[in-house]
């Protein structure tokens, strides 16, 4: 007889197997990513139906197979709907999760990613700027994954950072001072004023962006910094990342009213 246990996760994505059956991708605290079958989700009475959407924050009972688990049961504990009900701050969230899907390792324990996950899309439903949350969702899940950036000393020279146009390396993983920026064109000025939101990031807590507000431009700028770091880490850029700057040019010449809540999601998700 197989194995029980119990866990909380978040769903990642899910992709359909036969007629009735889902492969489900979580992130989980205690088992980082994990994938399990849930067996005729796609059934209209069966009692996951609802549970496993992407983005659902659930409890589950899994079985352990001998070479995939089976989810046995599951209770969605929060759907958020507030930010389910809006095309892009949807969009927003698929970007989370698949930028947890390329960083988080199966097997492995990442508490901090998991909390920084819930994290953000609480406050992608709560009415914090969507842009805010991704860039501190991308400087976290890089930290949470060994890529904390150093921001205060230059890890070239080891000098304290002064006040001035600095220069953030992928490959150092941090600010150079301008002395040692490198030669080989990844470097990418950074302001005293990007500084500064970088630091912000860094030592507040996801809740205290509702106190940041960016101008366009500077905004950009860091979107274009932690992107390039993401795209460094990951050798590739995340897929929808590319899709959500698409989505972004679209809505700004029309603004399309998108009710998904209870729907399908546009994702088997999302864009590989
Ligand atoms: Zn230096």
């Amino acid at each position: 007889m197989s194995r029980l246990y119990k866990t909380e996760g978040v769903v990642l994505r899910h992709s359909y197997m036969g007629e009735a059956d889902a492969l489900v991708t979580l992130c989980t605290p205690d088992r980082g990513k994990l994938r399990a079958v849930a067996r005729g989700v796609r059934r209209p009475k069966s009692r996951l139906a609802g549970h496993m959407e992407p983005l659902t924050y659930c409890t589950m009972m899994l079985a352990e197979g001998r070479t995939i688990d089976i989810v046995s049961g599951c209770e969605a504990r929060d759907s958020f709907q507030g930010m389910k009900s809006d095309l892009w701050l949807l969009s927003c969230g698929l970007y989370a999760a698949d930028l947890t899907d390329r960083l988080s390792a199966e097997g492995a324990e990442n508490r901090p990613l998991f909390r920084l996950l819930l994290d953000a899309l609480h406050s992608l439903s709560g009415g914090i700027d969507p842009a805010l949350v991704l860039r501190y969702f991308e400087f976290h899940s890089l930290a949470c994954c060994g890529y904390l950036p150093e921001l205060w000393e230059c890890p070239v020279c080891h000098r304290k950072l002064e006040a001035t146009t600095n220069y953030f390396s992928p490959a150092a993983a941090g600010l150079l001072c301008p002395d040692c920026r490198g030669k080989e064109g990844l470097d990418r000025p950074a302001s005293v004023d990007v500084v500064k939101v970088l630091r912000f990031f860094a030592r507040n807590e996801c809740s205290a962006l509702a106190k940041l507000k960016l101008k366009p431009r500077l905004a950009r700028e860091i979107e274009d910094l932690m992107q390039g770091y993401v795209t460094y880490v990951l050798d590739r850029e995340v897929a929808s990342a590319k899709w959500l700057r698409e989505l972004r040019a679209d809505e700004q010449t029309t603004k399309v009213p998108v009710n998904l809540v209870g729907g399908q999601l546009p994702v088997g998700t999302g864009p590989d």
